[in-house]
């Protein structure tokens, strides 16, 4: 039996960065789906697939995707804690991996593997997810989770916790077979009688997985959307099969449709999830965005006082001499607002009561005003 594949990724509609990466060629398949602020996200689900490039592929598949596993989580949550900006990153994985006539699943997270069997999808994968954990206990329907405002709360992430465990089952497959994994801006977006159809339609892998990818897109796009698309064929392995790696930033296959221009707004966030389950986070991205706004209220704020100061006068004294100042007579951060334009021949001492009361009070004046003024001393000195 001979596998065939196809992969496309695509940021989405709404996100300006596509956190997702994915694994396809060689007899290895995976998409992870990363999470957290920032660049975490894509530094999470990177290292992940990097982590199952290099599986060893001597031993059992099971063994090497568990110690696979074990090790993507390690790399990341001593990552997220010794690098800046990368604490509470975490990623999604789902990944199959050729065993004779058969792969192997290794499952953290939301992502999705479907078999795709005489014409029937079946869904391979549990999610670890509150909504999927609700439905199990009975207190959700399929359609009211698929609503649900907390679906994206995943329970089990690779980089989160110190031990995570994956589902990890064998799926035999028949020539003509269709595997798909995915992640949830697949998923999530395209209902399931839609999946089945296309991925049971004529076409290669690849543009099964472009169609998969537009598909999400059609239906919203509000996330990052990634498709690796594989199926089983009568035949041997061709010689000189070409691999195909990718991963990383640009994952975006020729077909699949332009990258819009971002940003648009964004999700809202969940307000209460439980504690220990991992939740699927924009909260450093919120963060970024208020700090920006109070840099920018601060620069606006700083830029208007600016003008304003250097738009008025007082009159002070610089020593015992009468001067005319420009700008305030404050000090704002440690800064002093005003400086001398104009000085006058008369000492503050030697003023009478009502003129020191009038040089002390600091009254804010134009530079006319101040001039006459310091022109009246002197006149009267
Ligand atoms: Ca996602």
């Amino acid at each position: 039996m001979r596998l065939t594949y196809g992969a496309a990724s695509n940021v989405g509609l709404v996100r300006t960065q596509n956190e997702d990466s994915f694994v396809a060629g060689d007899g290895i398949y995976a998409v992870c789906d990363g999470m957290g602020g920032a660049l975490a996200g894509e530094v999470a689900s990177e290292a992940a697939c990097r982590i199952l490039m290099e599986l060893g592929r001597q031993g059992s598949p099971a063994d090497e995707l568990r110690e696979a596993v074990r090790r993507a989580n390690a790399e990341i949550l001593r990552r997220s804690i010794e690098e800046p900006g990368m604490a509470g990153m975490g990623t999604t994985l789902t990944a199959a991996v050729r065993q004779g006539d058969a792969v192997v699943l290794a499952h953290v997270g939301d992502s999705r593997a479907y078999l795709l069997h005489a014409g029937q999808l079946r869904q391979l994968t549990e999610d670890h997810s509150l909504v999927a954990e609700l439905v199990r206990q009975g207190r959700l329907t399929l359609q009211q989770a698929a609503a649900h405002p907390h679906r994206s709360v995943i329970t089990r992430a690779l980089g989160t916790e110190h031990d995570v465990q994956p589902d990890v089952s064998t799926v035999p497959l028949e020539p003509g077979d269709r595997l798909l994994l995915c992640s949830d801006g697949v998923s999530g977006l395209v209902p399931d009688d839609r999946l089945e159809e296309l991925l049971g339609s004529p076409g290669t892998p690849q543009e099964v997985a472009d169609a998969l990818v537009h598909e999400a897109l059609a239906h919203g796009g509000d996330d990052n959307a990634t498709a690796v698309v594989v199926f089983a064929e009568e035949g041997h392995v061709a010689t000189g099969d070409a691999e195909m790696i990718r991963f990383g930033p640009e994952r975006r296959s020729p077909n699949s449709p332009p990258p819009p221009r971002g940003p648009l707004p964004g999700h809202g966030s969940i307000a209460n999830a439980a504690p220990g389950w991992w939740r699927r986070g924009f909260r450093s991205r919120r963060l970024w965005k208020a700090v920006a706004i109070v840099i920018l209220a601060l620069v606006v704020g700083l830029a208007g006082l600016a003008v304003f100061n250097s738009s008025v006068y007082h009159v002070g004294t610089v020593d015992d001499q009468v001067v005319l100042y420009r700008g305030l007579p404050a000090t704002v951060f440690g800064v002093r607002m005003c400086w001398v334009v104009e000085e006058s021949r008369v000492s503050y001492s030697r003023l009478e009561p009502y003129l020191r009361q009038r040089v002390d009070a600091h009254e804010l004046t134009t530079k006319e005003e101040g001039q006459r003024f310091l022109r009246s001393l002197d006149s009267q000195s």
